[in-house]
């Protein structure tokens, strides 16, 4: 059937059914390596585990669906999926990437890729003049945005930014991992990759790492991305895989209760006497508020900062004194996470030391409300 809705391709993993047996859930393909044919060729499609892996590309199939892309890579990790997007570009490549951003590639794009002939001007990625003035037209290759970004939650328009990149002729890649397929879908804006950290809502269960790459072209880029990852064996294991194709199939119903009940806990904390601000693309104060509501369809994530009145310590205490939310770093689980951002980005972070970076789970919101006003009170 064509045209199926997002959350129909996801509930049913893309509908493969095994041809062998008629399960309904498909087996977990652990070769690692493929018979020849007699006449030396390989028909079937697969040689080697490390290019390529059966599990892999039903990933692949159900994320191309749901990014409305024509071709699919299933990486080993988000940083995996992040790095090979700026490998896969010629040399020497200027690139445009946000200065408030996932912490981890920040760190990678100014220590490592100009290493690697990749130089980064990192820029204020919620102001469309200042994407505009970092492009360097006949230098610039790329142009990379996360939207809701790391910790901040800033917005970036993605159909302008596109324009922005695709004038001097580079590319448009977005770090859609917070508002994940179900609230945006960055292709049909104009991007032409989208890159996710599967470890965080597409599997949705905390315990597979994971990344992905989806292509709005099978192009010249495209065949470069696929090659690196064959070379270098960045392709995810197939049991995590099939843990990422299992977690898909509830993402719709988790992304929307997390995106009412992130609302909730942002509404509530707003004017609590122990919180300096509330940081959620949701509430009109955000400066990309209407951006988002443009741009995100049904919801506004599961993230939101709060900061913490009395600074950095009280910060830390707060974080210490909860008993239901879980201490930790990542997001998208169904298990609520807090953490105290500044401690896990170091001491050039632009994040406010007073920050608290909430990921909202599928608990009841008033148990989750329940316990950050006792541990902001025991603070
Ligand atoms: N992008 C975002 C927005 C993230 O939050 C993360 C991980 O924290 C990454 C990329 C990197 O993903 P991974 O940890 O799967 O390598």
């Amino acid at each position: 059937m064509k045209n199926l809705a997002s959350e129909t391709v996801a509930a049913q993993a893309g509908g493969a059914i095994d041809e062998e047996t008629g399960a309904i859930v498909p087996p977990v393909h652990l070769a690692t390596t493929f018979i020849r044919d007699p006449d030396n060729q390989y028909r079937k499609g697969y040689s080697y585990g490390r290019p390529d892996n059966a599990t892999v590309r039903q990933v692949e199939a159900v994320l191309t669906k749901l990014e409305g892309g024509a071709a699919s890579l299933v990486l080993a990790s988000g940083m995996t999926a992040a790095t090979t997007t700026f490998l896969a570009l010629e040399r020497p490549a200027h690139v445009v990437a946000p200065n408030v951003m996932y912490w981890g590639l920040r760190k990678w794009l100014q220590e490592d890729a100009p290493t690697l002939g990749i130089e980064a001007t990192l820029v204020d990625a919620g102001d469309p003049a200042a994407i505009r003035a970092g492009v360097r037209p006949g230098k610039t290759r790329l142009v990379w945005i996360e939207t809701p970004a790391n910790p901040l939650w800033t917005v970036t328009d993605l159909a302008e930014a596109a324009g922005i990149a695709h004038q001097p002729g580079a590319l448009l890649a977005v770090d859609s991992t917070v508002q994940t397929p179900v609230l945006t879908q960055p292709i049909a804006l104009g991007a032409d990759i989208v890159m996710h950290s599967g470890t965080k809502y597409l599997n949705g269960h905390s315990d597979a790492i994971a990344g992905a790459l989806v292509f709005a072209r099978r192009d010249a880029y495209f065949e470069r991305a696929t090659r690196l990852r064959g070379m270098l064996g960045g392709i995810l294991g197939p049991f995590e895989a099939a843990l990422l194709l299992r977690g898909m199939r509830t993402l719709h119903v988790r992304v929307r209760h997390q995106c009412v009940s992130a609302m909730r806990l942002a509404q509530h904390l707003v004017g609590h006497p122990r919180i300096e601000a509330v940081i959620y693309p949701g509430l009109e104060t955000h400066p990309g508020h209407a951006v988002a509501a443009r741009q995100m369809q049904g919801g506004f994530g599961g993230m939101l900062s709060v900061r913490v009145k009395g600074g950095e310590a009280a910060a830390i205490a707060t974080a210490a004194s909860v008993r239901l939310w879980k201490r930790a770093t990542s997001l998208g689980g169904v298990e609520s996470l807090l953490e105290h951002r500044a401690s896990v980005e170091g001491p050039d972070s632009p994040c406010p030391p007073d920050l608290l970076r909430l990921s909202v789970g599928l608990e009841s919101p008033d148990d989750l409300i329940g316990d950050l006003e006792q541990a902001l009170a025991s603070a």
